[in-house]
């Protein structure tokens, strides 16, 4: 009888490389595993031949079972095979709902274990030459989601809105237009944005505005879900900002 235990792993944001050599250990010694829709399916190849798969994303648009089924499937399959990774987009404890299945599991004296991952919040911006961070730039970045449990935005938004602080969203694409007047009533039309999808992937789409242009681009660009929104300056160490903002503001100088 293999010990019930769980290992939460953050997959990393979609490129496989991104996956800790953890991550990839407890894969390989996974009896079942758990897996949402933003893991990259390509991770399960390093999985034993005859691993136990169960898809926990969405199906046509639609969530295949709840988070409370997901955590008694957790404990379920625990005490039936042994050890259960749950393979989590990103880093399992920013908005993956990572510790609440931690939780679960522990009520019925199942181990646990986490595995940090790489989050998109960091890596979808990078993916396309944006740091959150660079001196002169920026001395520090919020990371928030657009989905709060109530539906509604975050207030947080509003707050960040009034630093200097780059600001990362989460989950934040349906409500880009709500975010964007929020920024503007905060007095930055003109601030930077980026909206990265499938960052690190090769599917790789994003576009570059400001708070003002932001929203026309994202929709003639057909840009949706998964995508990072990110507000700050440091955006405007892009080759295409510069191209597009700054050489028009230069030469308007020159006039
Ligand atoms: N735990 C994850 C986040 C889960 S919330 C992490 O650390 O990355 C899901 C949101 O993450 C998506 O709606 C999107 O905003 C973002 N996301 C995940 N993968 C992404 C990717 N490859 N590119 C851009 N955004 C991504």
């Amino acid at each position: 009888m293999n010990i019930p235990r769980l290992t939460l792993i953050g997959a990393g944001p979609g490129d496989i490389e991104l996956i800790t050599l953890k991550g990839i250990r407890a894969i390989e010694s996974a009896d079942v595993i758990l897996y949402d829709a933003l893991a990259n399916e390509e991770l399960l190849a390093y999985s034993r031949p005859n691993t136990v798969m169960v898809y926990v994303g969405k199906r046509l648009g639609k969530y295949v079972y709840t988070q409370e089924e997901i955590n008694y499937k957790i404990v379920e399959l625990a005490l039936q095979y042994g050890h259960v990774v749950r393979l989590k987009g990103g880093d399992p404890f920013v908005f993956g709902r990572g510790f609440e299945e931690i939780e679960y599991a522990r009520a019925f004296n199942i181990e646990c274990e986490v595995v940090s991952g790489v989050t998109s919040a960091i890596a979808a911006p990078a993916s396309v030459g944006i740091p959150v961070t660079t001196r002169g730039f920026s001395e520090s970045f919020w990371v928030i989601t657009g989905t709060t449990k109530t539906g509604d935005l975050s207030n947080d938004i509003a707050l960040a809105a009034q630093s200097t602080a780059t600001v990362v969203i989460l989950m934040g694409m349906s409500k880009l237009d709500k975010i964007c007047q929020i920024f503007h009533q905060h007095g930055k039309a003109q601030m930077p944005v980026a909206i990265v999808q499938n960052g690190t992937r090769k599917n790789v789409n994003y576009v570059i505005g400001t708070i003002q242009d932001i929203t026309q681009k994202a929709s003639l660009q057909q840009l949706s879900n998964p995508a990072v929104i990110v507000i700050g300056e440091v955006v405007s160490l892009h080759p295409e900002y510069i191209e597009a903002y700054l050489k028009e503001a230069i030469s308007i100088k020159q006039v």
